[in-house]
């Protein structure tokens, strides 16, 4: 049977030795580090989202203009098919109150030890320790930690390398100058699902850093979405900011700074507001009224005085300021430290397989695509599935004739 490289030990690249194997084909998993699936570990951290229950048509608009790759990519392996197989490697899962999809053990290591098991019991070969450098000829060539070169040439490669964030997990986004030399087109990486800066006063940073704000409705752009905004040392994180990363982002490559606004109390209307700021305040302290009549959280009242000398005190303007507070973003956090990579390998670069046009026979899977999307599930979802649509294309090439 033919053999077949797979560079990248993530979930897009042992989903795809997973599919091919099946197929009976000879599949050896090279990874520059010493164990496999670091990231998805990592993931497994903070629960595990595999991916969400929402309907397709929602679903896919999650992955802005990669959309239609998407949609082929759910056609091979959907998240029903995800899900599927999770119980198929003896662990249940759950629907969360957010419809986001998560094993029952909320970690990865559990999955992630049942599918190394499954990947050896199909003969799938694997070698850690082997840092991919690039092509000669039609060999792929590997350094060890040994320092010693290793040349590998297989009847198809699929490479699955994963963005550049957190690199010290692997995917340090290093095989860009692999691909830059071999004329194959990329989209600059870019923090995705990342924090973005904000220029916090000391008092409000030392007072308030690692709290989450919520509830809370942000809007940006004309969207407005309701979550929790989690405050860090130098601005905001959380899945409510993801939610709006992108454009976040493109706002402020153009303008230097993107204006959201938030609800800081967004179960009661401005007019109920109004009224509750209204009513007599009596002996009371300004501070104390205003915490009882508004019921804002200690951080939301410190945010509502953050950058002003003096809060209003006419209720009007206070209702419509606890209404909508605005607050200026003024850059993102380093692409290192992102969830996930904006960019990467453009989807006019490959076809419709995911075989690199430059190079026929080598197909790309996973987050080293160029598509991105916020978390809930949308990011491992979306690298499963684009390893299905190119195992299958890998099947197909490899296909006698
Ligand atoms: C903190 C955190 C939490 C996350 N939580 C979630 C979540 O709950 N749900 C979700 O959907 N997504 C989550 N993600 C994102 C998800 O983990 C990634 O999108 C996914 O792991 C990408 O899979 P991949 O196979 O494309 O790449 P990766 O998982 O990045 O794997 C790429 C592999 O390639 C190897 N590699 C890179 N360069 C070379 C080279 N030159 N030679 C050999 N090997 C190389 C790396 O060592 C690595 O093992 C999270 C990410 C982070 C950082």
């Amino acid at each position: 049977m033919p053999h077949i490289a797979v560079i990248g030990g993530g979930p897009a690249g042992l989903r795809a030795a997973e599919i091919l194997a099946e197929a009976g084909h000879g599949v050896t998993v090279f990874d520059q580090k010493p164990s496999f699936g670091r990231k998805f570990l990592m993931a497994g951290r903070g629960g595990l989202n595999l991916t969400h229950s929402e309907p397709a048509p929602d679903f896919l608009k999650k992955y802005g203009a990669a959309e239609t790759l998407m949609a082929r990519a759910f056609e091979r392996f959907s998240p029903k098919d995800l899900v599927e197989w999770c119980h198929g490697m003896g662990l249940k899962t759950f629907v969360g109150t957010s419809g986001r999809v998560y094993p029952e053990t909320m970690k990865a290591s559990p999955l992630l030890r049942a599918w190394l098991k499954r990947l050896d019991g199909l003969g799938v070969r694997f070698c850690p320790r082997h840092r991919w450098q690039g092509w000669e000829g039609d060999a792929l060539v590997f350094q060890t930690s040994t320092g010693e070169a290793v040349r590998f040439t297989p009847d198809a490669t699929l490479i699955a390398l994963g963005g550049a964030s957190w690199p010290h997990l692997g995917s340090d986004g290093q095989w860009a100058n692999i691909f830059g030399k071999a004329d194959i087109a990329l989209s600059p990486f870019r923090p995705a699902n990342c924090g973005f800066l904000v220029s916090w006063s000391e008092i409000f940073r030392t007072k308030h850093a690692g709290e989450p704000l919520k509830p809370v409705t942000l809007s940006f752009a004309g969207n407005e979405k309701r979550g929790e905004v989690m405050i860090t040392e130098k601005g905001v994180e959380g899945s409510l900011i993801y939610a709006f990363g992108a454009a976040l982002r493109d706002a402020i490559e153009a303008k230097g700074k993107a204006d959201i606004t938030l609800d800081l109390r967004p179960d009661l209307s401005q007019e109920a507001l109004l009224k509750r700021l209204s009513a007599p305040r009596g002996s009371q302290s300004f501070s104390n009224f205003l915490r009882k009549a508004s019921g804002l959280s200690p951080l939301a009242l410190s945010l509502l005085r953050e950058g002003q000398k003096d809060l209003p005190l006419d209720p009007e303007v206070l209702a419509a300021r606890i209404k909508a507070m605005p607050l200026a973003l003024t850059g993102t956090a380093p692409l290192a430290r992102a969830i996930s990579t904006a960019g990467g390998v453009r989807l006019d670069a490959v076809d419709d397989h995911l075989m690199l046009k430059a190079r026929p026979g080598v197909f790309v899977a996973g987050e080293m695509l160029d598509w991105e999307a916020p978390t809930g599930g949308y990011l491992l979802q979306g690298c499963f599935s684009t390893a299905a649509i190119a195992a299958e294309g890998i099947k197909a090439f490899l296909a006698p004739a």
